[in-house]
């Protein structure tokens, strides 16, 4: 089995803009790699047969690099550039930054069905989520044209170091399109990445090793139609299920929705903007108290939009500390929008 050498990445990321992206996640984790072409993310016409000199997609490929910099007011974390100047991958924004590259718009929203049945939509602190639990990609060029073997090289390299180091599964990558209804772009080299990062995770590519005692909590058979899970996907899963706790797929205990199905919904929060010191959050907590109040903002006097009893469990999408004091303290909670939204105070849960 041949692996693909990642090549140098170009660190660039000193020159963004901080008006492009987050300096932090708050504590969501990468779930998602999203995979875009230039073309269909920018204005410009960036592709790899446009018939100039080497000079002439320098200039081109500056222009677009300042884009994702800023001056597009969207950016990504990495962007592989002509074929023409070599295919380099250059680094726009850290991965743990929250990139501008996929948190869709008002008349085309942004959403994702995750394959442990999640569903992501909405904005937490006016920033998509989809943008909150997602690397980005930007491979110059257009989705109707073959991409260079050296962009393929890099794109695939990349993409199967960054599956690695996240654990994500084939049906973690995504094309733009994907996500967004009005976006045509990333799918170029989709089901190239999909079976490269398939491969690199294939049981004939562990190290061999003594067979190992026979396993305490064999996995279960993949159900029909779903992708099998190599061991390191099945420890990324648990992983995942630990830090955020939402809805193990085919449990019969999992959260359910309005609709009364088992698929969970995280929709993110929609009352957060234009509140001070909102950090986005994911996690849970029950009511203490009957009767408790749900505000529209984290004020003592703001809106009442409902009570709730003692004992209801909330999902969480984000919290400040800059609420009114409530009596136990200026933290507020963010309901998330599929627990109904509003704001609790942090006295009022455990
Ligand atoms: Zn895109």
């Amino acid at each position: 089995m041949s692996q693909s050498i990642l090549p140098t990445i170009v660190d660039l990321s000193g020159q963004t803009s901080a008006g492009v992206y987050e300096s932090n996640r708050g504590n969501f984790t990468v779930k998602l790699l999203v995979l875009h072409d230039t073309v269909g993310s920018t204005q410009y016409p960036d592709r790899n047969n446009l018939g100039v000199d080497i000079a002439g997609y320098q200039s081109r490929f500056n222009t677009t690099l300042r884009w994702l910099q800023g001056d597009g007011g969207v950016s990504a974390h990495y962007l592989i550039g002509p074929e023409a100047l070599g295919g380099n991958i250059y680094r726009i924004c850290q991965e743990g930054w929250v990139a501008y590259h996929a948190g869709g718009s008002a008349n085309w929203p942004s959403s994702w069905h995750a394959p442990d049945g999640t569903f992501y939509q909405g904005n937490v602190n006016g920033v998509g989520i989809i943008n909150w639990i997602s690397i980005g990609i930007e491979r110059w060029g257009s989705v109707d044209e073959t991409p260079g073997p050296k962009q393929t090289a890099a794109l695939l390299a990349l993409a199967t170091d960054i599956a690695r180091r996240h654990n994500l599964t084939p049906g973690q990558i995504v094309s733009h399109k994907e996500l967004e209804g009005d976006r045509q772009d990333g799918v170029t080299l989709l089901a190239a990445v999909r079976a490269a990062i398939s491969q690199a995770q294939a049981p004939a590519n562990q190290p061999t090793a003594p067979a190992a005692p026979v396993a305490q909590n064999p996995a279960p058979a993949p159900a029909a139609g779903q992708p099998s899970n190599s061991p390191s996907d099945l420890i990324g899963a648990g992983l995942n299920k630990l830090i955020d706790f939402l809805t193990p797929k085919g449990t019969t205990n999992a959260p359910t929705n309005a609709a009364g199905t088992q698929n969970p919904v995280y929709i993110g929060g929609t009352l957060s903007q234009g509140v001070a010191g909102v950090v986005p959050y994911l996690g849970a907590g029950v009511v203490k108290n009957n009767g408790t109040i749900i505000r529209d903002k984290p004020a003592n006097d703001a809106q009442a939009l409902r009570n709730l009893n003692q004992g209801t469990t909330l999902r969480l999408s984000a919290y400040t500390d800059k609420g009114s004091n409530s009596g136990t303290g200026t933290r507020w909670y963010l309901i998330d929008a599929a627990d109904g939204g509003g704001w609790i105070y942090g006295g009022a849960l455990n």
